[in-house]
């Protein structure tokens, strides 16, 4: 025990933006964790959803290292090899015809969100650049994405927040054709992940999307905790036959360095012009070598992420745990409605036990394993997971 508080070091110097669990991780090797005491750790959490091929991939320490010698960054006035690789790949896998590159959520989601209202004013004139967001979702941290985000809590302390966003509560169609002509697009997350892992209802999904092509309203979807496989395809819209105009991505892209972006479908190909954007580190080399690792990773590995997924709850079904009331989600992104308890707590005593994972919302504990997770460690997490809440 004094070992333990010897050997974890919070740091005073870091603002307390984080209620930070009392462990520090000093090493990760695929789906394992070890903190500074040595002690192991089975990662359901992926670092929040980013370390999708797990920790230290071979392939993809390579990548980096290599690139890092050869290039590390020029700036975007000038193309890069791995960059206009992995531009390629994106389009191809998401059925888009162009990227733009940035290095968080918050920063992709900014980049959907002048798109949508570059594309309304060129077309409509400076009247119709509202952008309706979902109840309950989560765009991001910067003043403008927060303002897109859709659940109170995060509004309090930061006003004037940026004009031209209003809420709409999921799954209720009429809410959404009440809008008047000032709208130009509809974001969504196809499952709301901070917001609880809430899936939409696929019916809502198809009306929303008609409706947004009636009124030429800009369809995005928010992909930066679904997309790059998390759910079992590419991308969360995948799981729904509809064809957004652009959707952001990131949390998974990179394997664990800061990456993400935005992809437009043909419609917005020619929106932003030279000048119209841009980010100095977005598409850095060394992020868009690691990311196209990734994605060679991920590809072969999609079913049997759904496949991990339905088998992860099955078991949690069978377990009749009593403070489990719902199990939602779809691939390895999954959320279990917890009773009686903060998952937060339940979280605590699951690191104590050597599972790490997530909550979500105020009553939701969220698993986002490494996407290549296997049986083997899915039944040591589902043992720990079983012995901490069956004995409660
Ligand atoms: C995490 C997240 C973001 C914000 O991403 P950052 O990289 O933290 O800026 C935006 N949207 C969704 C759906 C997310 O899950």
């Amino acid at each position: 025990m004094t070992n333990q508080v010897l050997q974890h070091q919070p740091s005073q110097y870091i603002l307390p933006t984080y209620a930070r669990y009392p462990v520090t991780f000093t090493k990760g090797q695929g789906c394992r964790l070890w903190d500074a005491n040595g002690k192991e750790y089975i990662d359901f959490m992926s670092g929040i959803g980013v370390t999708s091929i797990g920790h230290a991939h071979p392939a993809w320490v390579q990548a980096i290292s290599t690139q890092a010698q050869n290039l590390a960054h020029v700036s975007n006035l000038f193309h890069t090899e791995p960059g206009a690789k992995l531009a390629h790949k994106l389009c191809e896998i998401s059925n888009m015809a162009g990227v733009f590159f940035s290095n968080s959520g918050a920063e992709a989601n900014e980049g959907l969100i002048k798109t949508a209202r570059k594309y309304s004013r060129d077309k409509y004139g400076s009247d119709r650049a509202t952008i309706i967001t979902l109840e309950g979702s989560f765009h991001g941290r910067t003043i403008t994405t927060l303002t897109a985000t859709g659940q109170d809590k995060f509004h309090n302390h930061f006003h004037p927040f940026t004009p031209g966003f209003r809420y709409v509560k999921p799954g209720d169609i009429q809410a959404l054709e009440a809008q008047g002509n000032d709208v130009c697009a509809l974001l969504i997350e196809t499952i709301q992940g901070e917001g609880g892992v809430m899936p939409l209802d696929t019916e809502y999904v198809h009306a929303a999307a008609q409706l947004c092509k009636e009124r030429d309203w800009l369809l995005l979807v928010d992909e930066v905790q679904t997309g790059i496989g998390r759910t079992g395809k590419w991308f969360g819209y995948q799981h729904f036959n509809i064809s957004p105009d652009a959707i952001s991505f990131a949390k998974g892209i990179a394997g664990g360095l800061p990456f993400g972006g935005f992809l437009v479908a043909d419609k917005l190909n020619a929106t932003l012009g030279p000048g119209d954007h841009g980010s100095t580190y977005g598409g850095n080399p060394i992020c868009a070598a690691a990311a196209l690792v990734v994605l060679e990773i991920v590809e072969p590995l999609l079913q049997q992420v759904t496949a991990n997924g339905e088998y992860i709850c099955d078991k949690i079904n069978a377990m009749n745990l009593p403070q489990v009331t719902d199990i939602r989600g779809k691939g390895l992104m999954l959320g279990l409605k917890i009773k009686d308890q903060p998952p937060a707590e339940i979280n605590v005593k699951l690191l104590d036990s050597g599972l790490a994972a997530l909550t979500a919302g105020t009553d939701i504990l969220r698993f986002l394993p490494p996407l290549i997770i296997e049986k083997k460690d899915i039944d040591m997490g589902l043992k720990i997971l079983h012995n901490v809440l069956g004995a409660a």
